[in-house]
C-alpha cells in the first residue's frame, strides 16, 4: 500500500488486516519503536528520520528479510511503507519470486499536496504505545488523549513544518519512479484517498475484487 504521508496507509492496512486475515506490516513503526527502545539501530534510524528523509535501502533489506518470513509469506501481507523506492521494489520482487511468492497488486492512495500538509500537521501519536491519531479523520475520543492509555498525544518529529516538506519532496523524487514501475505492469490499484475512511476502504476492497488470496 502507497501513497503520500498522511494518505492512510496504516489505517487502511489495519482494515485490511482485520477483514482479510493478512498481516499488516509497517516499516515506520517498527523503526519508531527501535528509537523508543534506544536499540543501535534506532539511533541510526533516528538520525534521518528525524530530519524527514529516507533511511539506506541496506537497512530497509535487513528489516525486509526478518518481516517477510515464511509465516507471513504463506498467510499473505500488507507491506505499507516499503517499498518506497525502485531499487526496494526491485529487491523484493527478486526476494519473493525466490521464496515462490510475488506482490500482486499495489494500492495507491492519492492524495492532493494542500490535503497532504493539512492532514499531516493533524497527525498525532501516543508516546505510550504508539498508537497513530488524527484529529480530522481518526481523531482520539477526548480531546488530544489516547482511547487506550489516557495519555496526551503528541506530534512526531519528523512532522514538523520544515520535515513535511522534505517528505514530500522525496515522496515524488524517490517514490513516484516506483509507482511508474508498477503502473507499466498493470499493479496499480488507483484509489481517491480524500474520501472518508470507510469509503476509501470499501474502494479498496471492490477493487481487490476477484483477486485470489493466499491462505
Ligand atoms: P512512515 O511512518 O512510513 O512515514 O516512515 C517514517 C520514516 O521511516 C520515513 O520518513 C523514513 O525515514 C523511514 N522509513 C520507513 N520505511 C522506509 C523505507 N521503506 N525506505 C526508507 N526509509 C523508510
Amino acid at each position: 500500500i502507497s501513497g503520500p504521508q498522511g494518505s492512510g496507509k496504516g489505517t487502511q492496512g489495519d482494515l485490511l488486516e482485520e477483514k482479510l486475515g493478512i498481516i499488516h506490516l509497517e516499516t515506520g513503526d517498527m523503526f519508531r519503536a527501535e528509537i523508543a527502545k534506544g536499540t543501535e539501530l534506532g539511533k541510526k534510524c533516528a538520525r534521518y528520520m528525524d530530519r524527514g528523509i529516507l533511511l539506506p535501502d541496506s537497512i530497509i533489506f535487513d528489516l525486509l528479510s526478518q518481516i517477510l518470513n515464511e509465516e507471513t509469506i504463506k498467510k499473505g501481507f500488507v507491506l505499507d511503507g516499503a517499498p518506497r523506492r525502485l531499487s526496494q521494489i526491485k529487491w523484493i520482487d527478486k526476494y519473493l519470486v525466490e521464496r515462490n511468492s510475488q506482490i500482486d497488486k499495489l494500492i495507491l492512495l492519492n492524495l492532493s499536496r494542500e490535503e497532504t500538509i493539512g492532514r499531516l500537521s493533524a497527525r498525532r501519536i501516543c508516546p505510550q504505545c504508539g498508537r497513530n491519531y488524527n484529529l480530522i479523520t481518526v481523531p482520539p475520543k477526548n480531546d488530544e488523549l489516547c482511547d487506550d492509555c489516557q495519555v496526551k498525544l503528541i506530534t512526531r518529529d519528523d512532522e514538523t513544518p520544515q520535515a513535511i516538506a522534505k517528505r514530500l519532496e522525496e515522496y515524488h523524487t524517490e517514490t513516484d519512479p516506483m509507482i511508474e514501475y508498477y503502473r507499466e505492469q498493470g499493479k496499480v490499484l488507483e484509489i481517491n484517498g480524500e474520501q472518508p475512511v470507510e469509503k476509501v476502504f470499501q474502494d479498496i476492497l471492490k477493487s481487490l475484487e476477484g483477486l485470489a488470496l493466499r491462505g
